[in-house]
């Protein structure tokens, strides 16, 4: 119902009870009443149920639209509070509550990529290239990912991932060819220097009930046997 007919519907129903108020006394007494005091009995609660529903149908109205508007900030917060700000994807509070209410009786598996010498992109072509690398290689592990695979930024340069559902030795294919996506990326600086772009990914396998922070650490060990392999690699945990 819209503001003016729900006031109208106030006012008509303060006349109407204070008309008949006004009949029954009158009947009562046996009285006969002037015109004037009729009309008293319907300007007087027509003039204050229009005023005071008027105030009140204001009050309720702005109340739903403070409503709308808190619904619509806790949706924002909600969506903050689970992103990577520069990435847009996970951030590692996010990933690690997703990847922990894994549930699946199917086998999955854990990743974890670290940008290759990134420590010198910043060096050689500033902090912005830096950040346009990380939202590039974010963008490139996604697309080589299906849609319900976990992506999270859960370090500086580290990505963690769980591909659900797959098998070990499907999880090291697609691992490689995440690899393969950010290895063949054409990053440029603002220059025009060409940034060579890699990662180095450790791969272990994740059932539902296991302990995340378990495989994460595999793959993390994994990781860091690919670093020492010489880079641009995938390495299963041992
Ligand atoms: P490695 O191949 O062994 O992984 O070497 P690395 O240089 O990638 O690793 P290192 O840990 O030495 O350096 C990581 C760098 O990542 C250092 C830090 O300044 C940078 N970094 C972390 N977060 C951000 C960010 O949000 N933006 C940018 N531009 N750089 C970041
Ligand atoms: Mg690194
Ligand atoms: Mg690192």
């Amino acid at each position: 119902m819209n503001p003016f007919k729900k006031i109208m519907t106030c006012v008509i129903f303060g006349v109407v009870v204070t008309l008949a108020g006004f009949e029954a006394m009158v009947h009562t007494l046996h009285e006969d009443v002037e015109w004037p005091f009729w009309a008293f009995a319907v300007i007087s609660p027509a003039a204050v149920t229009a005023s005071v529903s008027f105030v009140l149908v204001r009050q309720v109205e702005a109340n739903r639209e403070l409503a709308a508007e808190l619904i619509a900030v806790q949706a924002d917060l909600l969506i903050k509070a689970n992103r990577d700000e520069l990435t847009g994807i996970m951030n590692r509070a996010a990933f690690y509550r997703e990847a922990a209410a894994y549930d699946d009786e199917a086998p999955a598996c854990v990743l974890l990529a670290d940008i290759d010498h990134f420590k010198a992109i910043n060096d050689e072509h500033g902090h912005a290239a830096g950040d346009d690398a990380l939202r590039l290689v974010a963008s490139t592990l996604r697309a080589a990912l299906r849609p319900d695979d976990l992506l999270g930024r859960v370090g500086g340069e580290e990505f963690a991932i769980l591909l659900t559902g797959l098998p070990f030795a499907l999880g090291m294919t697609i691992a490689e060819r995440a690899r393969g996506a950010v290895d063949a990326l054409d990053l440029k600086s603002a220059d025009g220097d060409a940034i060579a772009l890699s990662i180095s990914v450790g791969v272990a396998p994740y059932r539902a009930g296991w302990s995340l922070d378990n495989a994460l650490a595999q793959a993390d060990a994994a990781m860091y046997g690919a670093k020492r392999g010489g880079r641009n690699r995938v390495q299963a945990a041992a």
